[in-house]
């Protein structure tokens, strides 16, 4: 199976997050039968070419979001025209998976100066169930390389998420007897005031940080002062501000009560000068990092010098038609080839100086 007809079988089986199962074990049989020694844990899969130190780690995910409205054709048949293959999946991140192992077979072509362990794992779209659970099962990693489409731009920060559930407690009554109660939800409206107007520090990477009410429920009937108003926040933070600090500072700010919802999908960032983003730079021909906006796994990998980067563009995921053009595959594992190699030189060249 060459690379465009193996990223066409990789959209071809549906696997949306918590249905990985079917692509799993097509995904592993093709991979066996090209003597690949795949290791599996529930539905993820990774296998290691290499077995010399640094140990480089190259991840990306196996499932989808669910289809959203507006396909023009059926989200979950690949359909080629050309130079472009379009379905669910073809750009996050399944071409990212394609060409991390269209690099394995080139790398293995080759005596490797170290280990690259390549990972496939399920839920990245959910709750990174599928890297929490491999991580512990691949070793000690020097580096990790996350494959998302971001045109091949080197992310060397992402930010992260963190979910504020807010509540205001008032005091039912009567509409016609207003003055004898409390509304939640006037209450409430002026903490969404507030958080509308609120701007955190900027990051020189990733910019400012607004905090979005996403989701807000009060009130049980037309005829009653609400009691009681509950919305949630979803703030996505950058590496130089703390959650935990953060939540704080916003309870302080509300007249409401403020709890955290979710707070483990960190910001990461990895330092310029780390062999890693030096190595994915000269591999892309990139003279800079950029950050990224979205969050990934990466934030289950922050202690790790992690970079960011894949085929494909990150506009098109999540939304209707999402598409990747073969030459973007071609240039992806081209890439993914180029940076274990370029890491491995550069690493061992240090080691060597010191
Ligand atoms: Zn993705």
């Amino acid at each position: 199976m060459n690379g465009p007809e193996l990223l066409k079988f990789l959209v071809s089986i549906p696997s949306v997050s918590g249905s990985e199962h079917q692509l799993a074990e097509q995904l592993a049989a093709i991979l066996q039968s090209e003597d690949f020694a795949v290791q599996r844990e529930g539905d993820n899969l990774w296998f290691s070419i290499g077995e010399k130190l640094p140990h480089l780690l190259m991840i990306s995910h196996l499932d989808t979001v669910p289809a959203c409205a507006g396909w023009a054709s059926d989200a979950q048949t690949p359909v080629t025209a050309g130079d472009k293959l379009t379905g669910l999946g073809a750009n996050d991140a399944k071409g990212c998976v394609a060409a991390m192992i269209m690099a394995a077979r080139t790398l293995r072509g080759a005596p490797l100066e170290g280990k690259v362990t390549f990972a496939f794992v399920v839920r990245e779209e959910t709750d990174g169930e599928g890297v929490r659970t491999t991580r512990p099962r691949l070793g000690a990693i020097d580096a990790a390389v996350i494959g998302e489409p971001t045109a091949l731009e080197i992310c060397n920060t992402q930010r992260g998420m963190l979910l504020l559930r807010c509540a205001a407690y008032g005091e039912a009554a009567h509409v016609a007897h207003a003055h004898l109660g409390k509304n939640a939800i006037h209450q409430a409206a002026r903490d969404i005031s507030r958080l509308a107007a609120m701007q955190f520090e900027p990051h020189e990477k990733l910019g400012i940080s607004r905090p979005q009410v996403t989701e807000i429920a009060g009130g049980t009937a037309r005829n009653q002062v609400p009691g009681r108003c509950e919305f949630f926040v979803d703030i996505r933070t950058t590496p130089n501000l703390d959650h935990a600090e953060l939540a704080k500072r916003i309870a302080e700010e509300l007249e409401g009560e403020v709890t955290v919802h979710s707070a483990r999908y960190e910001p990461a960032a990895t330092e310029e000068r780390e062999p890693i983003v030096r190595a994915a730079l000269a591999a892309a021909g990139k003279a800079k990092p950029v950050g990224s906006v979205t969050t990934s796994d990466w934030a289950f990998l922050r202690d790790i010098p992690t970079v960011k980067a894949g085929p494909g563009d990150t506009a098109r995921s999540h939304r209707p038609n999402e598409y990747l053009h073969f030459t973007e595959l071609e240039a992806g594992a081209e890439f993914y080839a180029a940076l274990a190699r370029a890491y491995f030189a550069l690493v061992t060249k240090e080691v060597a100086h010191v």
